[in-house]
């Protein structure tokens, strides 16, 4: 038996058992065993994790710990600004994420019934960020991004998303369909007429539609609420 002693930054302790939940414990082990699988083994996925250190020394997850090494974990650092467009893959309790990331314009797939070996497919093929609340689903051995979310609240996980991700220039709203994920394209008024409501016929000039489920979007109370809800995120709120 071999034990390794543990030091796990705050941020990243609400993932551990309770009786771990202190400055330091100690871990016994068996065997030869890498530095990934012993913390995901305390209940922390690898997504999660930043930098390692060994007895003071950076080392990878892929790292065999050895016997009485003190090992120091701290979670992953957001992003800084982002050059090309992060894309998002979401797992089936997310629904209402899923809406506030596409209202902003941001690229979410989003089903309510993916099984976990779709969401781990999609992931790695199309080359997202898996978003979920289910951290054994993140443990799985080929998602290399992924994103565990600590809230139950829509708004706060939107909060989460963006900081950690570095979304705030990447935010375009009405650019996307809040149904199906498509790009929108501007529509002539004329030419939706007849879908629309008297009121809205009356007091809003400038539609789009999603050319893939014909969803019609204006101005509307949505885009208020949609407003305070960027203005909130950028002034840090
Ligand atoms: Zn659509």
């Amino acid at each position: 038996m071999k034990v390794a002693y543990f030091n796990i930054e705050d941020k990243l302790r609400w993932l551990l058992p309770q009786d771990k939940r202190r400055d330091n414990f100690d871990y016994a082990f068996n065997g030869p065993q890498s530095v990934k699988h012993l913390i995901e083994s305390v209940g922390i996925p690898h997504t999660e994790i930043g930098e390692i250190k060994a007895n003071g020394e950076s080392i990878g997850l892929d790292h065999l710990v050895q016997d009485g090494e003190r090992i120091g974990v701290r979670a992953v650092e957001p992003a800084g600004e982002q050059f090309t467009e992060p894309r998002f893959v979401l797992d089936c309790h997310l629904g209402r994420l899923a809406s506030c990331l596409r209202m902003l314009g941001l690229d979410s797939l989003y089903r309510n019934n993916y099984e976990d070996r779709e969401l781990v497919q999609i992931t790695v093929d199309e080359d997202r960020i898996l978003l979920t609340r289910d951290r054994r689903l993140l443990m799985h051995k080929n998602i290399s991004s992924g994103h565990l979310l600590r809230s139950l609240e829509p708004k706060e996980q939107l909060k989460e998303v963006i900081q950690r991700h570095g979304l705030k220039k990447w935010i375009r709203p009405f650019q996307r369909c809040i149904l199906c994920n498509h790009p929108l394209e501007p529509v002539r008024k004329e030419d939706v007429l007849e879908h629309l409501q008297p009121l809205t016929r009356l007091y809003f000039e400038e539609f789009h539609i999603c050319p893939a489920c014909r969803q019609i979007y204006w101005k509307g109370s949505h885009y208020d609420r949609m407003q305070k809800i960027i203005e909130g995120i950028e002034k840090g709120e």
